[in-house]
């Protein structure tokens, strides 16, 4: 018989001191009956990231931490959004477990199909996604604009699974491999995909957020999308590059078009014409440096290579009190 693999529930957290102590609660409730059903082992835990939070977060973590066995933290020096403190739970937590769930903090995400996540990992799977069954909580914009994303991505040629987020269990390998992929601009529903390792999906209903507003305001969102796409395909500039010569191709037509007005018909050309065509190559010119600057800023943040995330203060092993804990 396979004995129980040690998992560990990477919780990514910032200013969720609303909806935290309830999640603690939950959490550390399925991780006891996880134990108690034999599914797995005793030595498993919650690992909540303080990504920079401004409120009560990290004491919240702390307090906790000192009284559960199950409870542990880990705190960035500053906030370096949900990806990259994704990251930096799942590095650390890969460290003491054979598996590594991730989850929001409003658990909006059903942790009952976590049972479902541990069973196709003891059965042979590498990576889990959690699949939402449908978008009935999302506003009827956000779940259009999530279609026209996930869309959009298929077009671009981005393996991304249908209505994932971030709620995944992955193998200790899983993330070793990942730890491979050193780019800066993290989209780690796009990498995992890549890793090609053995998967499957569970699927589930996700709930409203119980308290607290979100953390993806239209701007952040609009962002995260627009990263997503430029991290992973070079399909925009070519698109400028087409509309360019589209646009080139025009011009000569417009072009022949007013010389023939010129010698056979009214010479009175109008200004509109002349302004609106100015407009168009203007618009069109800076459209394509836009997108050639997003694509260097991006080869130049690569470059220099800069970390992810610092860990300011960790308390994943309280045997040994010497981490700087106080
Ligand atoms: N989050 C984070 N850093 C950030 C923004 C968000 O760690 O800069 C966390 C947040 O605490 C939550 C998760 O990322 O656990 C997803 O955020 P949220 O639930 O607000 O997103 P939504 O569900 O609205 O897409
Ligand atoms: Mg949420």
């Amino acid at each position: 018989m396979m004995i129980e693999p040690v998992l560990t529930i990477v919780v990514p957290c910032y200013n969720e001191q609303e909806v935290l102590p309830e999640t603690i609660f939950k959490l550390q409730q399925l991780v006891k009956e996880l134990i108690v059903e034999n599914l797995v082992s005793k030595d498993s835990k919650i690992l909540f990231v303080d990504d920079g939070s401004k409120d009560q977060t990290w004491n919240l973590i702390y307090k906790e931490g000192l009284k559960s066995e199950f409870v542990r933290g880990l705190k960035l020096s500053r906030n370096v959004g949900h990806q990259n403190a994704l990251l930096a739970g799942l590095l650390t937590a890969k460290e003491m477990s054979d598996c590594v769930i991730s989850i929001d903090a409003d658990l909006q995400d059903d942790i009952e199909v976590v049972r479902e996540f541990i069973h196709k990992f003891r059965s042979g799977c590498e990576i889990v996604y959690g699949v939402r069954k449908g978008r009935k909580t999302d506003t009827f914009f956000k779940r259009c604009t999530a279609q026209g994303f996930y869309k959009l991505m298929k077009k671009l040629g981005v393996d991304l699974v249908y209505n994932h987020a971030d709620f995944r269990l992955m193998s200790r390998r899983a993330i070793q491999e990942l730890e491979q992929f050193k780019e800066v601009n993290l989209f780690l529903r796009g990498i995992v995909p890549l890793l090609g390792l053995r998967s499957d999906m569970v699927y589930y209903d996700r709930k409203e957020r119980p308290a607290g507003e979100t953390k993806y305001p239209l701007k952040k969102m609009l962002a995260f999308a627009f990263d997503g796409v430029t991290s992973f395909s070079v399909s925009p500039i070519r698109l400028v590059l087409i509309i360019g010569f589209f646009s080139f191709f025009m011009s000569l037509l417009f072009g022949g078009y007013f010389l023939a007005l010129k010698f056979f018909g009214n010479t009175e050309m109008g200004w509109t014409s002349l302004i609106t065509s100015i407009w168009l190559i203007g618009g069109l010119q800076l459209i394509a440096i836009g997108l050639i600057g997003e694509y260097i800023g991006k080869i130049y943040k690569e470059s220099k290579q800069r970390p992810k995330y610092i860990i300011e203060m960790d308390m994943l092993n309280l045997l040994k009190p010497k981490n700087h804990l106080i």
